[in-house]
């Protein structure tokens, strides 16, 4: 197989292949910008190496004529004595896993070449620092060494020379230093530092492929749902210095900017340095507008290829580049991530552009952004105390106590408690606990080091270059410049992603901006809005969640069940309730009423009992069918297992042995006792519950349907517009619906005649047993609609219960990969999909048109959505709060 492309052989689409640096660096290549010549190995040969532990030989003989091709172009040879080829080994997968993968500079130099490099750049001090840079990258990503080795040694020779900057280290020192490098290398690896320029060259390669399994890998990829099995892929580009003096220099940029999406290029840039030096975040950097002072023909290059790559993408670009002494060198470009206020801006702001049209705009927003763009801020009033205020690098509004490490996150996350990692800068190694942590907070770097682009990926709340703040991770405190007090675990801060605050203690939350739109509406949120970038966001969200109503073909409708609930969702766009549950019109003062049901021992107590629940239920039907006036609303009849209503069998026993052994027994207890110990059951997920209690406790459907009748006939005399549809939980089998529903019917005829109303509501089943989804053909001869239960479906289906299993094996199932997610999160399509597809089809062929929704948590999924709008449903209900996710993803869908 060909496992070896050259840059100018691939293009973008190829990212299967070649990894999304690899193909991008093909298509700036193709697109004639200055790449810095090279190849890359593809994720084939990442697998084959995986899968048998070794190289592929093909592998060896291709990697051996491409690197021919490559110093042939540019007449010099790698690692040679005289004006040596180096090279880069850059890891590049699929997905862009920012820092997860390391990539080791500088290839081929060695005690001879080192020389070679000097003489050639005239500058023996850049060649020395460059040697000692690829011992100290490959020690440490090559060869597992701990990199502290290195860094200690780099501090003690800066110390040892008084100077405390890198680029003031003398050569001799340098030189001293690359031999303690190789000592280091000799103690902790136990071999010789490789001076063979392709060892070294394959040597990397292997541990580029071999970090696609380490374990902070595998945390990223679960995170972001990335499969395990892709593999990375490797480019070998030949290396450019941005260390060879002051009129060197290396940087990175947007296109746009990623956090607020306010357009105008943006980036950082660090004179005379090299690779990682800007993300690793380790010197403060300076901006693009410095650039164009210190090299306006350099800046001008630059600026015409990011308009250039952004017109070739249609999309904001992030850059990643380096000038050699006054030339412009691109090292990496893709579609850059963006906080979900910046992915709302940009796209309609492509729009008016007319680089995109509305459609692809809605395709470059998601539900999770826009759940994002949901979540509180920090209010502007009351007491605050500032800390200090640095760069806003990923938004939110996150308060908790200060972690220092991974450790302290984890456990104390795990704890329930919420914290804020505080780092002096990130990297990758921390990343659990940014995983963990509520917030990240780090006192070095911009808007482009690790912590920053690694929080705006997750969507996490980060504040980085908060220089003010000393941290100290082993004493674990913080010093705030200009100020008393010492920060420790024990401290609560507020961090604000938006404004850059951080704050001591605990700052009160209020609605976000987007927030406010989708309560109050576009007017409101404009006027509520301060500023222009909030302005900008808002509309543009408007504008998307339009053109997402106008697109989609599911509607969408919120699981309420008070007026409260309801009202919420309506504001939100919600056309309807696909669920109301009842079971909360039977708890409270009612649940007496509901123990003397239980215990009656006559039909006349029974009676009397349904009677004093029946006004109290019809009340509840009023104001639902007031706030919910002219939309459909799906009322479930009960659903949980009566015993649930009864006082708990542990506590009563206790209470009745206490009672009797003072002889105080009330013999009512007793024999309530008595009860509670009959109806208790082993699987109440599988007891008598839903229809099965409907047919068995005499009068309870014609309670139910009666206080909705009731309230519909009010309604109506009013002047309303009531629309109830009954439906009955937990069907397996038609026979079961045809009792319910005649039961059902004959009370609607009832009460249509006392109030001589035509009463001809709907009257349809869940589908959440794989039996009612398999007859569902049959199902369908007594129902006016299905809706999917997925929640029971899923635990039916499976056959475990939810609150059993998410605790004890569901992430290890997700691990193991047998779950891509959790099932509850987002629907298991083949399986417990499949049901619903059998449900659809079956119902449809007896009932072609047949409404049919689904209710439960999928219902507000944006993975499920896209599922839900293929299979053919009409509706998908959610909480109210998701309204607004699901409409959105409800529009994508339909693209
Ligand atoms: P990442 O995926 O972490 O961004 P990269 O492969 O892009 O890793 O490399 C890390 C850093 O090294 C980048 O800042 C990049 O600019 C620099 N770099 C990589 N290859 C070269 C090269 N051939 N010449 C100069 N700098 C390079
Ligand atoms: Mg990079
Ligand atoms: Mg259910």
């Amino acid at each position: 197989p060909k496992y070896v492309y050259r840059f100018s052989e691939g293009d973008k689409d190829q990212k299967d292949l070649l990894g999304g640096k690899g193909a991008n660096l093909a298509e700036m290549t193709k697109l004639g910008l200055p790449v810095p010549p090279g190849f890359t190995i593809t994720t084939d040969a990442c697998r084959a190496y995986l899968a048998s532990g070794a190289v592929p030989d093909e592998l060896s003989v291709q990697v051996t004529k491409a690197m021919r091709e490559v110093e042939e172009e540019l007449g010099r040879q790698l690692g040679a004595a005289h004006d040596p080829l180096l090279v880069s080994v850059r890891s590049g997968a699929k997905f862009s896993m920012p820092g997860m993968m390391e990539t080791v500079l500088n290839i081929g130099l060695n005690d001879v070449s080192v020389k070679g490099l000097a003489t050639a750049s005239g500058d023996e001090r850049f060649a020395w620092d460059s040697y000692r840079r690829l011992i100290q990258m490959f020690g440490k990503t090559v060869l597992d060494i701990d990199g502290d080795h290195f860094s200690d040694a780099l501090e003690a020779k800066k110390a040892d020379r008084g100077v405390s900057m890198d680029y003031e280290i003398p050569v001799e020192a340098l030189q001293e230093l690359v031999e303690e490098y190789k000592a280091i290398v000799k103690e902790h690896a136990g071999l010789d530092f490789p001076q063979d320029p392709r060892a070294q060259l394959d040597m990397a390669t292997e541990a580029v492929f071999r970090s696609w399994n380490t374990e902070r890998a595998h945390i990223y990829r679960r995170r972001e749902k990335i499969p395990h099995d892709l593999g990375t892929a490797v480019n070998v580009c030949t290396m450019v210095f941005g260390n060879m003096g002051q009129n060197s220099g290396t940087g990175v940029c947007f296109t746009r900017d990623p956090s607020t999406g306010r357009p105008g290029v943006y980036g950082d840039y660090l004179v005379n340095a090299q690779g990682e030096d800007v993300v690793a975040g380790i010197r403060n950097t300076l901006s693009l507008a410095d650039l164009e002072e210190l090299d306006k023909t350099s800046y001008d290059e630059l600026r015409t290829a990011m308009r250039r790559l952004e017109t070739h993408y249609r999309d904001l670009c992030d850059i990643e580049f380096t000038i050699e002494r006054g030339k412009l060198w691109l090292l990496q470009t893709r579609v850059g991530k963006r906080t979900a206020a910046a992915a709302f801006r940009v796209a309609t702001q492509l729009v008016d552009e007319r680089l995109i049209t509305m459609d692809e705009a809605l395709t470059r927003v998601t539900g999770d952004q826009l759940t994002q763009l949901m979540f509180p801020q920090f209010g502007q009033s009351g007491d605050r105390d500032l800390l200090t205020r640095a760069m806003p690098a990923s938004p939110g509004a996150a308060v908790g106590h200060i972690a220092f490490n991974n450790e302290e996150a984890t456990s104390r996350a795990a704890a329930g408690e919420s914290v804020i990692l505080v780092r002096r800068e990130t990297n990758p190694d921390d990343l659990p606990g940014m995983v963990a942590a509520a917030g990240v907070l780090t006192a070095r770097g911009g808007k482009t080091s690790h912590a920053a682009v690694v929080a705006r990926g997750m969507g996490k709340t980060c504040v980085c270059g908060a220089d003010q703040l000393e941290v100290d991770a082993v004493a674990k405190t913080v010093r705030v410049a200009g100020r008393e007090e010492v920060l420790t675990s024990d401290s609560v801060i507020a961090i604000d992603g938006q404004t850059g605050e951080v704050f001591l203690g605990e700052v009160p939350v209020v609605d976000s901006p987007v927030m406010t739109y989708l309560r109050s509406g576009l007017e409101a949120a404009l006027t509520a809005a301060t500023d222009d970038d909030t302005r900008e966001l808002v509309a543009a969200v408007d504008r998307l969640m339009q053109h997402a109503d106008e697109r989609r073909r599911l509607r969408v409708r919120a699981n309420a069940d008070t007026p409260e609930d309801a009202r919420n969702a309506i504001s939100r766009g919600a056309e309807g309730i696909g669920l109301c549950r009842t079971e909360h019109m039977f708890l409270g003062e009612r649940k007496q009423f509901v123990q003397n049901l239980i215990l009656a021992g006559s039909d006349a107590e029974r009676e009397a009992a349904l009677a004093a629940l029946l006004p109290l239920q019809k009340g509840d039907f009023v104001s639902m069918f007031e706030t919910m006036d002219g939309k459909p609303m799906t009322v479930r009849l009960i659903d949980p297992p009566l015993h649930e209503f009864l006082p708990d069998l542990t506590e009563l026993s206790v209470q009745v042995a206490v009672d009797r052994e003072r002889g105080q027994l009330d013999p009512a207890d007793e024999e309530l006792l008595a009860v509670v110990r009959r109806s208790h059951e082993a699987n109440p997920m599988l007891g008598l519950r839903g229809v099965r209690l409907l047919l068995t406790m005499p009068g309870l459907i014609e309670l139910q349907v009666r206080a909705i009748a009731e309230a519909a006939v009010e309604r109506l005399k009013a002047g309303g517009d009531p629309r109830p549809e009954i439906m009955i939980p937990l069907i397996g089998s038609v026979r079961e619906l045809q009792i319910a529903r005649e039961r059902a019917e004959k009370v609607l005829a009832e009460v249509g005649k006392e109030s001589g109303l035509e009463l001809d509501f709907p009257i349809g089943c869940m589908i959440e047993l794989p039996r009612a989804a398999v007859t569902s053909a049959h199902v369908a001869e007594e129902a006016d609609f299905f809706s999917f239960g997925t929640n029971d479906l899923t635990q039916t289906t499976w056959g475990f219960s939810r609150d059993d299993v998410e605790a004890s094996f569901v992430g290890h199932y997700v691990d193991e990969a047998i779950f891509g997610s959790s099932p509850f999160e987002s629907i298991d399509v083949d399986g417990v999909g499949g049901m619903v597809r059998l449900g659809v089809e079956g119902g449809r062929r007896t009932k072609p048109g047949m409404k049919m929704g689904v209710c439960g948590e999928h219902g507000g999924d944006p993975d499920s959505i896209s599922f839900f709008h293929q299979v053919g449903l009409t509706y998908v209900s959610c909480s109210p709060f998701r309204v607004p996710v699901a409409r959105l993803e409800a529009g994508r869908a339909a693209l």
